[in-house]
C-alpha cells in the first residue's frame, strides 16, 4: 500500500486504478477502520447482499437502519428476515416524533407538503445523530454506479469529507447483484419482484417501466433525486479529493 495524497492509504490496486472485489474493499475498510466503521441500509437489494459480503468477514459490524416511519411493510419484514437469518448487529434509528404525530400536530402530510423538509427531518438529521453519537470514521454503502445518473461516478472508495465513504459494490450491475442474491439465498424484499427497482418510502416510491433508471422511481412527481444522506457540501461527490479532515488512522 501507498499513501494517498490526503494521507489515507489506499488499496494499491486502487491507486493503480486497478478494480477490487467488493469483499476485498470491505476487507480493506473493516481492517483499517473498525472499530470505527458502520454500514447504513434500507434493506434494498444492493443492501441485502452487502450485508451478507459484510456479516462473513465481521459478524458484528454495526448495520444502521433509520426508520422513518414511512417504510413500506415489506421493507420491514425484510430487516426481520435477515436479522433472523444472520443475527445482525442492526442499530434502530427512529424519528420522533411519529407520523402519526407529527400530522397530527403540523396539521400537514409532510412528504406531500415538502419533500425535502420531510427528508431533512426523517433522513438527513436522524443520520446526523447517527455521526455525532457513534463517530465513525467510515460508512460502508450499498451504492452502485447503474442505480441512477447521480452515481454513474461513484468510486469504491471516496475520501472527501468525513467520514469517509465506502462504496463496495460501486461497479456491480444490477444483475450481478440479483445472482449474488439467488445464488446465497439471501432474504430480500418481494417487492423486487413486483416492478420496483428501488424501495424508499411508501409515498415517495412506484414501480419502474423496462428501460427506466432502477430509481426512476424514487420521487417520480418531484424534482428531487436524492434524500441528502449521500450528499457532501450538497453535492454528490464523482471522484475523490484531498481532505483536510481528521486523521482517518484516529481511534
Ligand atoms: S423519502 Fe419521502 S416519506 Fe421518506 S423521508 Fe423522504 S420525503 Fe419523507
Amino acid at each position: 500500500m501507498s499513501p494517498s495524497s490526503s494521507g489515507i492509504r489506499l488499496p494499491e490496486a486502487v491507486e493503480r486504478g486497478e478494480e477490487i472485489s467488493p469483499t476485498e474493499v470491505l476487507a480493506w475498510a473493516l481492517e483499517r477502520f473498525s472499530p470505527r466503521v458502520l454500514m447504513t441500509t434500507a434493506f434494498g437489494l444492493n443492501g441485502v447482499a452487502l450485508i451478507h459480503m459484510a456479516r462473513a468477514l465481521d459478524p458484528d459490524l454495526p448495520i444502521i437502519f433509520i426508520d422513518t416511519g414511512y417504510h413500506f411493510p415489506e421493507t420491514l419484514e425484510t430487516k426481520r428476515r435477515m436479522v433472523e437469518s444472520y443475527g445482525l448487529n442492526l442499530i434502530e434509528y427512529a424519528v420522533p416524533p411519529s407520523v402519526e404525530e407529527d400530522e397530527i400536530r403540523s396539521g400537514r402530510v409532510s412528504f406531500t407538503e415538502n419533500p425535502e423538509l420531510c427528508c431533512a427531518e426523517r433522513k438527513v438529521e436522524v443520520f446526523q445523530r447517527v455521526l455525532e453519537e457513534l463517530e465513525p470514521i467510515a460508512i460502508i454503502s450499498a451504492r452502485s454506479q447503474y442505480q441512477s445518473d447521480t452515481r454513474r461516478e461513484l468510486v469504491p472508495i471516496e475520501l472527501e469529507g468525513r467520514p469517509v465513504r465506502v462504496n463496495p459494490l460501486a461497479s456491480w450491475g444490477l444483475e450481478e447483484v440479483k445472482q449474488y442474491v439467488r445464488d446465497q439465498a439471501i432474504p430480500y424484499n418481494p417487492l423486487f419482484d413486483r416492478g420496483y427497482t428501488s424501495v424508499g418510502c411508501w409515498p415517495c416510491t412506484r414501480p419502474t417501466e423496462p428501460g427506466e433508471d432502477p430509481r426512476a422511481g424514487r420521487w417520480s412527481d418531484q424534482d428531487k433525486q436524492e434524500c441528502g444522506i449521500w450528499l457532501v457540501d450538497g453535492a454528490v461527490v464523482r471522484q475523490p479529493q484531498p481532505s483536510s479532515g481528521p486523521d482517518p488512522n484516529e481511534g
